[in-house]
């Protein structure tokens, strides 16, 4: 049996714009993935899929990778990831036991389309042996503990958005340390305070920084949360900082969790070697498919390290985790994504079997043991373009209120306001109060420019009604702060986007401004 064709198709899912938010990745606006095919001469077709940007993926898939596989036979699957990785060195490097990797194959989207490639040749070999893919990888299970993967919602309505999670019967689950309305340690202890009270004490609890923090503000943060029984702090600190993030797992009791952005067993031997990880989290679509990922399971094993498949994308992409997490013996847990993402729960004929415990099973078909639908390539048709823009702010119910106020006031086409100035955190309206202090405002001005490099930002004056300002409370932080003044506050406002931020998001500022939506357009 050999491979004759290998083929990629590029997919997108667009994101409706009442569904479109923006957390501190951005705001995604659809979800792009790269459907890969391997069809044998007898007339099997395996499937994967790869991330990166799907038009890339497929030149490469077109231009380089496809001649490696064609003609091979998909039972040798070591074989031919090595004459992916290793390119026009794969013969010296097999002779010798030594690879010799191509420069440009080691990482980034050639290794993230060898991955997609190499998860469909597996799903052809399984198909071939008549038995699920876990099981040709070798089984130690056929069900594993879900998570729920979510949380971004502010302030305490993390509470009703976690429990959510626990009313559908998993056990564990993760939020987002930087929320949709922003970040500040208290306003994460605040959120993850809230998640616990709507998980209650037996439901494991997870926290994901997305490599946001750096090490000082991490050990902080850890610091504050080990009472509140966390399970695994995920990405501390940015994944090129694998010492930075050894230095965060020294100083807390906390687990420490990455891997979703590193490439093959050698980024991980580097954490592993920095004793950086407590949990291993690899992508099959990145880290190098079913061939790759079973290395760094053993690899990771073999330092105490337990392994937690990072399923993010696509459905292909997590029907291949369910077969990692069902594979390795040092698996003990799989993402469960709650974000909208049709393409992983609408892509297939099959549905995933996730139990009311909590428990995702698999599939007993063979192979990867789901089939496309049959208007799936129709329906996610590939959208030119970015997944991910950058402009926007956080919308939240503790920004929208004062869009009103501030947009009256400043009489100009105001798009939001900045909230979670991180001077006083204890609450919106002293981090308010201190924008009295003309170094706060400096501060403020400063962290706003950081944050929002799209955005300009102008102070616009407002006032408290005179009852705010001669409340005790605000003549006592009055006081503290060795201030006579009791007049108004700055709010920066938001006063363009480099990017149109979406009639979506307009439409909302102008509800709250009173204002037509033309008042409220990006310039
Ligand atoms: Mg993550």
């Amino acid at each position: 049996m050999k491979i004759v064709k290998v083929s990629a198709i590029p997919m997108s899912a667009p994101v409706p714009e009442e569904k479109r938010h923006r957390t501190d990745l951005g705001t995604k606006v659809k979800s792009d993935a790269t459907l890969i095919r391997v069809e044998t001469d007898d007339g099997l077709t395996g499937i994967g899929a790869a991330l990166g940007t799907p038009p890339i993926v497929a030149a490469i898939v077109e231009h380089e990778l496809a001649a490696e596989c064609v003609d091979e036979d998909p039972m040798f699957s070591e074989r031919i990831y090595e004459k992916m990785y290793n390119g026009s060195r794969s013969r010296p490097a097999l002779e010798r036991g030594i690879t010799q990797a191509d420069e440009s194959r080691r990482r980034g989207v050639i290794m993230e389309a060898i991955a997609g490639i190499d998860i469909a040749v597996w799903d052809v070999k399984a198909q071939v042996l008549g038995i699920s893919l876990y099981q040709a990888l070798g089984a130690t299970r056929s069900s594993v503990r879900g998570y729920a993967s979510g949380g971004w919602a502010p302030g305490d309505e993390a509470e009703t958005e976690l429990a959510g999670y626990a009313e559908k019967g998993f056990t564990a689950a993760k939020m987002r340390v930087v929320g949709r309305d922003g970040f500040s340690i208290s306003n994460c202890v605040r959120r993850v305070k809230a998640a616990r009270r709507g998980l209650g004490p037996n439901v494991e609890l997870m926290i994901d920084a997305h490599g946001s923090l750096e090490v000082a503000t991490a050990i902080k943060l850890a610091k504050e949360l080990e009472p509140y029984d966390i399970a695994w702090f995920e990405e501390p600190v940015s994944p090129d900082d694998h010492a930075g993030q050894a230095e965060v797992r020294r100083s807390t009791t906390i687990p420490i969790a990455s891997g979703e952005r590193e490439f093959t067993r050698f980024d991980f031997q580097d954490l592993l070697e920095r004793r950086a990880l407590d949990i291993a989290q690899p992508d099959v679509a990145r880290a190098g498919g079913m061939t790759e990922i079973r290395r760094i399971a053993a690899l990771t094993s073999a330092h105490g390290v337990r392994l937690a498949p990072h399923a993010w994308g696509s459905g292909v992409l997590f029907a291949a985790s369910i077969h990692v997490a069902m594979a390795a013996p040092n698996c003990h847990i799989l993402e469960v994504s709650q974000g909208y993402m049709p393409m992983m729960w609408e892509l297939f004929n099959e549905p995933f079997d996730i139990r009311l415990d909590g428990m995702v099973h698999a599939p007993d078909r063979p192979g990867l043991g789901f089939t496309l639908r049959p208007d799936a390539l129709e329906r996610f048709r590939y959208v030119d373009g970015p997944n991910t823009s950058s402009s926007g702010i956080m919308l939240t119910a503790k920004t929208l209120p004062y869009v009103g106020v501030a947009g009256w006031r400043a009489r100009r086409r105001i798009l939001g306001v900045i909230e979670h100035i991180p001077i006083r955190n204890r609450d919106h309206r002293s981090a308010l109060g201190s924008f009295r202090t003309r170094e706060a405002n400096l501060t403020a001005w400063r962290l706003a420019e950081k944050q929002w490099p799209n955005c300009r930002v102008t102070p616009a004056v407002n006032r408290r009604p005179a009852k705010a300002q001669n409340c005790p409370t605000a003549i006592r932080s009055r006081q503290r702060e060795g201030l006579t003044q009791s007049g108004g506050y700055n709010l920066f406002v938001l006063t363009s986007w480099k990017a149109d931020p979406g009639p979506h998001v307009i439409s909302k500022l102008a509800a709250r401004c009173g204002s037509d939506q033309h008042h409220c357009r990006c310039r």
